[in-house]
């Protein structure tokens, strides 16, 4: 099918961008300039310029605001998994990709971050992102929502000691992709009261054995931890 007219003036911006982004003209925290000066300067529509931003905006390299405060505009930003993350969860929704698959792959990628991390160069205060994610889940007050939405963040910190960018990266959406499952499945059954002292165990667990640096043993705990929480929640 052939390509429509505003849809190459579409793929034209985007590859602008990128070409800008791979050779550094544009940079994290950059403006990108206003609908009209693109629409001029690739001798296109102001429609076919939105349509580029807003496909950018879905994959999470700008943000746009409106307005004309000194935050309006639209900006370089970067925030790969929360648009991986989105992604995937369509292509979940629509059951191309499983559950059990997706579960899977984040066991793989996790156990993998924690024996690397045991061998990895990070000092003490990297560990303390997760130490007090791990101190702020002891609270009792707080709901099962915000305690999984903890809970998300403390792997991705421990995971991130093995330095690898992509992992994190993929991790972190993965959880994204499956959040709605794991929501549901912590506040519709009547077990959180049990279930949240098990897992308040188990991170501690993987807590200790990442700081000993002990990776053969926080993989297995973590490894564990996920498929006793799908056991229990599914
Ligand atoms: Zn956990």
């Amino acid at each position: 099918m052939p390509q429509s007219a505003s849809g190459r003036a579409h793929d034209a911006v985007l590859r602008h961008i990128e070409e800008s982004l791979r050779s550094g003209k544009l940079r994290l925290g950059d403006r990108l300039p206003g609908e009209r000066a693109l629409a001029e300067q690739f001798g296109i529509s102001r429609g076919s310029v939105r349509g580029a931003i807003r496909s950018l905006e879905v994959m999470g390299v700008v943000r746009s605001a409106t307005g004309s405060g000194p935050n309006s505009g639209t900006v370089i930003v970067s925030d790969p998994s929360s648009a991986l993350g989105g992604a995937l969860r369509m292509h979940v929704a629509s059951h191309r990709l499983p559950l059990k698959d997706v579960v899977e792959a984040r066991i793989m990628m996790e156990t993998w971050s924690l024996e690397h991390a045991a061998v990895a160069p990070w000092d003490e205060e990297q560990l303390d992102d997760a130490r007090r994610l791990l101190e702020a889940m002891d609270d009792d007050a707080l709901s099962p929502e915000v305690f999984t939405l903890l809970d998300a963040q403390f792997h991705v910190a421990l995971s991130s000691l093995a330095g690898n960018a992509v992992v994190s990266t993929m991790m972190d959406s993965m959880r994204g992709a499956i959040s709605e499952f794991i929501d549901e499945a912590v506040t519709s059954r009547g077990t959180w009261d049990q279930m949240v002292h098990v897992l308040r165990e188990h991170h501690r667990g993987i807590f200790e054995a990442v700081e000993a640096r002990d990776g053969e043993l926080a993989a297995r705990l973590v490894h564990e931890h996920i498929d006793w929480f799908y056991r229990h929640a599914s």
